[in-house]
């Protein structure tokens, strides 16, 4: 079993400008509980913080090397490249007694390269009137502003009340120690689902672990929402491309059958600007018959400006009639729109499809099923005796009847939707089995 890593908050900035009075400030800090493990090394000070129940490992780079200034863009070192490619947040500190300097821009458009969740630090605010020059610096795009005085400690509660904002707390890590829940990201080539996966794990990411699957190149993301663990399955997979659109193609179809096999919910990406094709629909037809959990994702919605989203979801509904139990989210993968709710979504169908209804409930349901709704004529219709739930994910449900053999169609159709109408099955197929009642 593997146990989520804290998350990683780092501390970047040009020289001089309080990074290091910054780190000892917070991990000296009475209110901030330092763990008793340094984990110092010739290149890197890293240590455990805990504020408001909330743990992460705070590293300085301030004992990083920068490159020459000559060397441009080397200015920032390989080590702390690298630090900040794995940070799930940075603070980043700069002089707020001085104009801003050309190295100042160079980290600030870094890190919008990176797409990290940043908390701009103007540091060196000692006083109330220097807090006011704080807001000049928005000019470097970065939202979140905090004046701080490393060295007297002003601001610095309102910092880390942001950095910590969204990470689970320790009870939260704690619960999070069950099996994750398995999602699969499936779909025809370009629907844009490699980008997809980039930002449900990259940015403002809490905790990521990668985890080597069965294979060699398979490997599993994990991110951490809410308490809630999530894991990607081989997303190694889901980055391949085919060289040909034929296999490409063929690839996407493999690949999802793989994917569905291993996971507890599916995310069926679709391209907006494509509309639902034939491919989709087949890929579609994978995931319903797997039994799993699945949301459908329209991506790109970007590319459609005041385009009528009903329209498009009736159109959508229309080609994937047997889908009509999950849900359609707009999404844009490219611009992080709507990414962010698929994780609560996720949770939603998951739930469902795990959904185990009493017996009393059941029996109550059976009670009150109205067959004369059913299209199916009298003389075929079974006398339903009672109902069992024979498992989830998918929810199965077992009748025992007066009727030998497999219900039709129609009626099981039927009594799945009252099944729907009772209980709270969104997002997931249901399963339907007869039984003779034995006299
Ligand atoms: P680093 O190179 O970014 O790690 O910067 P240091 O933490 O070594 O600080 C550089 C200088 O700025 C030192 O002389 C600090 O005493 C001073 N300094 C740091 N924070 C503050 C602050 O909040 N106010 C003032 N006035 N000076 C500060
Ligand atoms: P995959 O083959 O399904 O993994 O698709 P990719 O993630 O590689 O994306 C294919 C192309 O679609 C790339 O050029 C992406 O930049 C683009 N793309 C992905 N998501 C979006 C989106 O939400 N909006 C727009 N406009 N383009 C997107």
């Amino acid at each position: 079993m593997s146990f989520p890593k804290p998350p990683s908050v780092v501390i970047v900035g040009r020289p001089n400008v309080g990074k290091s009075t910054l780190f000892n400030r917070i991990t000296s800090s009475r209110r901030a509980i330092v763990g008793n493990q340094p984990g110092i090394t010739r290149d890197r000070i890293l240590l455990p913080v805990e504020w408001k129940g909330r743990r992460f490992g705070l590293t300085d780079t301030g004992g990083m090397l920068f490159g020459d200034e000559g060397e441009f863009p080397a200015l920032i070192s390989q080590q702390v490249r690298a630090a900040l490619e794995a940070a799930s947040r940075v603070i980043f500190v700069i002089d707020g007694r001085s104009e801003l300097t050309a190295t100042d821009r160079d980290l600030a458009d870094l890190l919008r390269r990176l797409n990290k969740a940043v908390a701009l630090a103007v540091n060196k605010c000692d006083t109330e009137a220097a807090e006011v020059r704080a807001a000049e610096f928005h000019e470097l795009g970065i939202e979140h502003v905090f004046a701080v005085s490393a060295e007297h400690g002003r601001g610095v509660d309102a910092l880390l009340n942001h950095v910590v904002e969204g990470m689970p707390t320790e009870e939260e890590v704690g619960t999070g120690s069950e099996r994750p829940v398995r999602v699969a990201i499936i779909g025809r080539p370009n629907v844009g689902k490699s980008t997809l996966l980039n930002c449900l794990t990259g940015k403002d990411r809490a905790i990521v672990s990668a985890t080597p699957g069965t294979t060699r190149d398979a490997v599993d993301e994990e991110v951490v929402r809410r308490g809630t663990r999530f894991e990607f399955v081989d997303t190694a997979g889901i980055r391949r491309k085919g060289k040909t659109r034929e296999m490409a193609e063929k690839l996407s179809v493999v690949m999802a059958q793989r994917h569905l096999r291993l996971a507890d919910v599916a995310l069926l990406l679709i391209d907006a600007t494509e509309g639902v094709a034939a491919l989709d629909a087949n890929i579609a037809g994978y995931a319903d018959e797997a039994g799993k959990a699945l949301i459908i994702l329209v991506n790109k919605w970007d590319q459609l400006p005041g385009k009528d989203r009903r329209k498009f979801e009736q159109d959508a509904r229309e080609k994937l009639k047997f889908l009509a139990y999950a849900p359609i989210h707009f999404v844009s993968a490219l611009e992080n729109r709507g990414v962010q709710q698929i994780f609560a979504l996720v949770r939603r169908v998951h739930q469902a499809a795990r959904r185990r209804i009493p017996t009393g409930e059941l029996n109550r349901f059976v009670q009150s099923v109205d067959l004369e709704r059913s299209s199916t004529p009298k003389s075929r219709r079974p006398k339903i005796q009672y109902v069992t739930q024979g498992g989830v994910g998918p929810p199965t449900f077992i009748f025992f009847t007066n009727h030998k053999g497999k219900f039709h169609f129609g009626f099981e159709r039927f009594l799945k939707n009252q099944l729907r109408r009772a209980f709270d099955f969104e997002g997931t197929p249901l399963v339907i089995k007869s039984k003779a009642k034995q006299r």
